[in-house]
């Protein structure tokens, strides 16, 4: 996809490096907490404190989360990596230098396929991923003379995940960072959560003429959600295109994302690796890894996304749509197949009537009141009986949705709610027939109209009907009969 200005076309080039903090209730050189949301400075062992003398010791658990994203990523994962010092002075950095893989990371290569609006595909590729420890945070608001350091975050692993320049467009952006956020939920090694800042990217963009070498990159930081991601790539190529038209050159240098304004701004020319005087860390040894290890994990990986929605397609007939909305969690996916299970039936119609109730009402429901599936008040169980409910047309889908709110509320089954408030479809032609003939009785003058050709009215005498049976009628027998009445 290029850009077509009066000069002629661009292309845009962008490649991401994403922090993921491991799921990990230790940190990854010290066993200190890494629960969310604690006081400042509670989750601080010696060691991320940086106290003289201490040494750190590698959480194999952390190591066992890295490889195990590797694999679910298609990557190869190295049997010997090393760690490095990265050397640099800041506040919260109380050792003077943060533990990192330089030179050799842990996983190399992989891949993660996305699948744009036109339906093409794309491979993003994966250059490595590496680990390293988290830093502290610095707070300067919260006094107008001080600032204030909380070292909770210091030394809690992250996987750094830096990609291929392999991305053309801010739709592809999103697309990759959904997928990706997806796997590695599924992997349960990164709970994705961009507000909490436990996913983080940093955004390389770059524009060129195509059939020429890339362009010199800037790099967004600190784009914390992907909607903004798109602001602040749609930013940027406007901004280097004005550049290079203009007969300027794009400086390689960090920027920082303004979220208020939608903004890119200079905040540092860019460093180069020599500044950082990156060496071995001599406190650790190298990390060795054995093959049967590798293979253990390997056991681990879940059903990823892409092959569930394959499968869900295959086996249950699902339209993509369905297939992908439904893949997209785990959780989902595990409640939908829950429910299926519990109707029963193989009947392929069920499976899809099952997705267009979990992924339509269900989800309107869940919306509603902020809740993710798991918290849901209607279970998978309680889901299936409402869906076969439906198809052994006892209620009609009309009736289904009110029964559905008050499954929510009552937090009632199905079946109680219908039997309770007598909503059961009637299906006896004998009481469809007279109320409809009730209807038509009522209302002779738009027989008459209806007879010389105002067919709309048909509509009208199934409403008048629907309302006479307060909504129970089956519609489909409604309608069958209506016509044999108006036409014999
Ligand atoms: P450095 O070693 O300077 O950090 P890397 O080669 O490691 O640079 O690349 C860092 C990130 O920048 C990667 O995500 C990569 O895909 C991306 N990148 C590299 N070159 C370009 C480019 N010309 N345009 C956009 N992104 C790029
Ligand atoms: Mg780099």
């Amino acid at each position: 996809m290029y850009i077509e200005t009066e000069s002629g076309k661009w292309e845009v080039v962008i490649g991401l490096e994403i922090h993921a903090q491991i799921i990990s209730e230790s940190k990854l050189f010290s066993n200190a907490s890494t629960k969310f949301g604690a006081g400042p400075n509670e989750n601080v062992s010696y060691v991320d404190a940086a106290l003289p003398g201490v040494l750190p010791v590698i959480n194999s658990f952390c190591v066992d989360q890295a490889i195990r994203t590797g694999l679910g990523l298609n990557a190869e994962i190295n049997k010997v990596s090393f760690f490095d010092r990265k050397n640099y002075f800041y506040a919260d950095l109380p050792q003077g230098y943060q533990i990192t893989q330089y030179f050799h990371p842990i996983v190399s290569g992989g891949y993660v396929d996305i699948e744009k609006e036109d339906g093409g595909v794309r491979r993003v590729n994966i250059h490595h991923i590496h680990i390293e420890q988290d830093a502290g945070k610095s707070i300067h608001d919260q006094s107008p003379v001080k600032s204030f350091i909380d070292l909770n975050r210091s030394g809690i692993a992250l996987m750094e995940i830096v990609t291929e320049p392999d991305m053309r467009s801010a739709e592809e952006v999103a697309l990759f960072l959904q997928k990706l956020r997806s796997i590695l939920r599924y992997l349960k090694t990164c709970d994705g959560n961009m507000d909490e800042g436990s996913m983080r990217a940093d955004v390389n963009i770059s524009v060129h003429r195509p059939g020429t070498p890339y362009g010199t990159r800037a790099e967004v930081k600190n784009v914390n959600s992907i909607k903004f991601m798109a602001t602040a790539v749609n930013y940027e190529i406007e901004r280097q295109i004005e550049i290079l038209e203009n007969g300027g050159e794009v400086d390689q240098e960090t920027r920082l994302f303004d979220s208020a304004k939608g903004v890119t701004r200079t905040m540092r020319s860019k460093e180069d690796a020599q500044d950082y005087r990156y060496f071995p860390e001599p406190d650790l040894p190298p990390l060795v890894l054995e093959q049967s290890r590798i293979d253990e994990l390997k056991k681990t990986i879940p059903e990823l996304p892409d092959a569930k929605a394959k499968r869900l397609q295959q086996d249950y007939d699902l339209p993509k749509y369905d297939a992908e909305l439904i893949s997209s969690e785990m959780e989902i996916a595990d409640y939908y197949e829950r429910a299926l299970a519990a109707t029963k039936t193989t009947d392929k119609t069920v499976a899809k009537l099952l997705s267009n109730w979990l992924l339509g009402e269900l989800f309107a429901q869940l919306n509603k009141s902020s809740k993710s599936i798991s918290e849901s008040d209607i279970s998978a169980e309680d889901l299936a009986e409402l869906v076969m409910l439906i198809k052994d047309e006892v209620i009609s889908g009309k009736i289904a949705k009110e029964v559905l709110e008050l499954m929510w509320n009552e937090k009632k089954k199905a079946s109680v709610i219908v039997e309770e408030k007598g909503l059961k479809q009637i299906t006896s032609t004998d009481e469809i027939k007279k109320s409809l003939q009730a209807v038509l009785d009522e209302n002779q003058d738009k027989v008459a109209e209806y007879k010389s050709g105002k067919e709309k009215l048909f509509g009208f005498f199934i409403g008048q009907a629907m309302k006479k049976t307060g909504g129970k009628a089956n519609p489909k027998m409604l309608n069958e009969i209506l016509r044999e009445l108006l036409h014999n």
